[in-house]
């Protein structure tokens, strides 16, 4: 391999947008372009649009492909990183596409491939809230419950690619139904969207007049952001909503806690806003059911790259 430029072509593919940016090894975005993903259209549809981001990026900073040490694309869902392969994505409506084979022949460079929320923790662990810790379980709350597990410096995928699904950890008998197919699964209670959806309910009960007000003031959609908004307010109910969010985070960390003795959570994605208020709970209960021993060494903090992190991880993956 040449000496190198120092610089790294990041893609986070999600399934409303692809984000896209050239990326420093201090983790700089240097250039960012972004397009509407498309799903429906199919994985030729999508890689094409990919290629259009990657190219007004690269215009943006005055450089070419040949400029870069290579490219990184963060993917939902279950992959296989090293064939490229998406074998299975709900969000993208994907089965078994080999997106590394795809990209790669469209942009005529080699492309890693690599779990978005596996994206995400070597981002924070590159220069984020979890630089320079080599045992890391990280959460990313939004539409689910993403994971990603670095243990002894290396991301920990098992024995056919399914570690990390952390918001599958049952932590509510009878519980909610899941995507999965189970029920009770963190994601159901845990998730942005959970929030959400509790945000809704005690607006319809009249519980909540603060996170109706905020609502309507952001476009009448009752998500994690205006519960969040409003528990900073003072409303007791979204401050509950967040407060039932965290424990049920604090009762899986304690399992995990206890099986993976990690130096540090990290909690990300949207949900990740209401810090302190979900945070709190998180350690409480983690205290109370964890092993004391591992217990008293992790601690649990808020991401620090925040939205960014999974595109400066996938271009960082370039350089591990
Ligand atoms: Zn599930």
């Amino acid at each position: 391999m040449p000496a190198g430029t120092g610089l790294a072509l990041g893609i986070d593919l999600g399934g409303t947008a692809i984000k896209v940016g050239v990326v420093n090894r201090a983790g700089e975005i240097l250039a960012r372009a972004s397009r509407a993903t498309e799903a429906e259209t199919g994985p030729e549809g999508v890689v094409e649009r990919i290629a259009l981001a990657v190219m007004d990026a690269l215009h943006a900073c005055g450089r070419e492909l040949s400029d870069l040490d290579g490219v990184g694309v963060g993917t939902p869902g279950i992959c296989d990183a090293a064939r490229g392969l998406v074998r299975s994505s709900g969000n993208l409506g994907w089965k078994e596409v080999p997106l590394g084979r795809l990209l790669s022949r469209r942009l005529g460079v080699p492309v890693r491939l690599e779990n978005d929320a596996n994206c995400a923790a070597w981002g924070e662990q590159w220069c984020g809230a979890a630089r320079g810790c080599d045992d890391v379980i990280l959460f990313t709350l939004g539409t689910g419950v993403g994971g990603a597990l670095i243990l002894g410096g290396r991301l920990y995928s098992g024995a056919s690619g399914w570690a990390g699904e952390l918001g599958h950890i049952r932590v509510m008998p009878d519980g909610p139904p899941c995507s999965c197919g189970l029920s009770g699964c963190l994601e159901t209670v845990a998730s942005a969207a959970a929030m959400g959806r509790a945000g809704q309910e005690a607006v319809a009960a009249g519980r909540s007049p603060a996170v109706a007000r905020i609502a309507a003031a952001q476009g009448g959609q009752v998500d994690a952001r205006a519960v969040i908004t409003a528990a900073r307010e003072g409303d007791a109910a979204a401050a509950e909503i967040l407060r039932r969010a965290g424990e049920y985070l604090g009762q899986a960390s304690a399992m995990l806690i206890s099986a993976l003795n990690p130096a540090l959570i990290v909690v990300g994605g949207g949900g990740a806003y209401a810090g302190g208020f979900l945070l709190e709970p998180m350690r409480r209960v983690i205290a109370e059911q964890a092993m004391p021993g591992p217990a008293g060494v992790v601690r649990v903090v808020q991401a620090a790259l925040g939205n960014d992190a999974g595109l400066i991880g996938a271009a960082t993956s370039v350089w591990r």
